[in-house]
């Protein structure tokens, strides 16, 4: 009986992902009873994404950063993969530890942490961390004299959708005075980590932010023994991210050859989101309601309970091409006015019951929507191909 059950599962995660999206999107029962918005997760984009990074950056070891999408089976297969974790609190900590990590493969990279969760950090042997203030070193160097810090610097981010050196990284001014105070506290000090901004457009961003670093490295005179550069993330991850990517790992690969050659003995690695989850989820969400209005304007079952990233641009219903299209707006289900998905979407005319699919849903989507109004979060089905599934011997 169990092992009946166990090979259903199997079958159900072993369809071939073009099959799924034809299956859920035209199977008549399934549209007549669902109205819940829902995710396929392909796990096997996450594989792929996984062989070229390899192969485009193998100086850079990529360490996930679960903020981005934390689904369990996403961080399964990333863990199955060998990659790294990048975590931003407790509880992302015990989550990936839950699944079988192992402490030495998670960076706490948050520069500012509670200090309950750097005890955590500190009792399940986390000791990675950043930091890029004195304050943070206080609290560290109470609850967690072992932890193998990494300095945060500041970097160009201005030509990022999503910029974080405002609020996190120290600037070029103060690395000295922080380092000595991490020489006075008897806390020590393993590398250096910046993060160009998420939805980087600008390959020459990597490469100044690697420069900064070397000055960093330069200017330690301490004795603290830096063996270890953070690139961050920013790197793109929807459809068609692989001319991006690879220009961008063309510039960071001549940059750590001239600034930190391999021989230089320091490790490199990468804090990618964005990059591992976003063409792998496709969002599928029910039109419940349409309203007309003049004709041209079309009211649909939007995503505020699935929350869409700042970069997302692609939306569309399953029709046939050459239909004639209406200027729509797209609306989010919930009560409040700003839950407005896109202000203006030249789409077919779509029905009351029909389903969108919407593509590149992976990145900051899950883990930031929210049940206001109570309605449905969206469910996620993970789908891996059978060859996946037995390359790696999963069960
Ligand atoms: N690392 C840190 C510290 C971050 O704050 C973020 C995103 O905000 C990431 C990594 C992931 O960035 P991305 O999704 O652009 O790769």
């Amino acid at each position: 009986m169990k092992k009946k059950k166990k090979e259903k599962k199997k079958v159900r995660l072993a369809m071939i992902w073009d099959e799924v999206k034809k299956k859920l999107v035209n199977s008549a029962s399934f549209i007549q009873d669902s109205e819940v918005p829902f995710h396929v997760a392909n796990l096997d984009d996450l594989h792929q994404k996984h062989i070229r990074w390899l192969r485009t950056l193998p100086r850079v070891k990529p360490f996930y950063a679960v903020k981005c999408n934390s689904t369990p089976a996403v961080i399964r297969m990333l863990s199955t993969l060998g990659t790294g974790f990048d975590c931003a609190s407790k509880g992302e900590i015990e989550l990936v530890l839950s699944l079988g990590v192992t402490p030495e493969k998670i960076i706490f990279a948050h520069t500012t942490k509670p200090q309950s969760h750097i005890k955590y950090a500190s009792t399940r042997g986390v000791d990675m961390m950043t930091f890029d203030c004195e304050e943070e070193l206080l609290k560290i160097s109470a609850c967690h004299t072992r932890a193998k810090l990494v300095l945060r610097i500041a970097v160009d981010d201005s030509k990022s959708a999503i910029k974080l050196s405002q609020k996190f990284g120290t600037k070029p001014s103060v690395v000295k005075k922080l380092l000595e105070r991490c020489k006075e506290l008897d806390l020590e000090v393993i590398g250096v980590s910046f993060h160009v901004g998420s939805g980087c457009t600008d390959s020459l961003a990597y490469r100044q932010a690697i420069e900064d670093a070397r000055h960093v490295f330069d200017t330690v005179l301490l004795g603290f023994q830096m063996k270890l550069l953070d690139i961050g993330g920013g790197f793109p991850g929807n459809e068609g991210f692989q001319i991006q990517f690879d220009e961008f790992s063309k510039v960071i690969n001549e940059a750590l050859d001239e600034f930190f050659p391999a021989d230089s003995g320091v490790q490199v690695i990468a804090e990618p989101g964005r990059y591992y989850v976003d063409s792998a989820f496709t969002l599928a969400v029910n039109v419940f309601a349409k309203k007309v209005v003049m004709d041209d304007v079309t009211r649909i079952r939007g995503v505020y309970n699935v929350s869409i990233d700042h970069t997302h641009t692609r939306h569309y219903p399953v029709v046939e091409s050459g239909e004639k299209r209406y200027r729509s707006i797209i609306w989010g289900p919930t009560c409040d006015s700003l839950d407005r998905v896109t202000a203006t979407y030249w789409m077919p005319e779509v029905q009351v019951g029909d389903w969108l699919l919407i593509d590149n849903m992976g990145a900051y989507t899950v883990c930031c929507s929210s049940d206001f109004n109570f309605f449905d979060k969206a469910d996620i089905y993970p789908v891996l191909s059978a060859q996946t599934w037995n390359m790696f011997n999963l069960s």
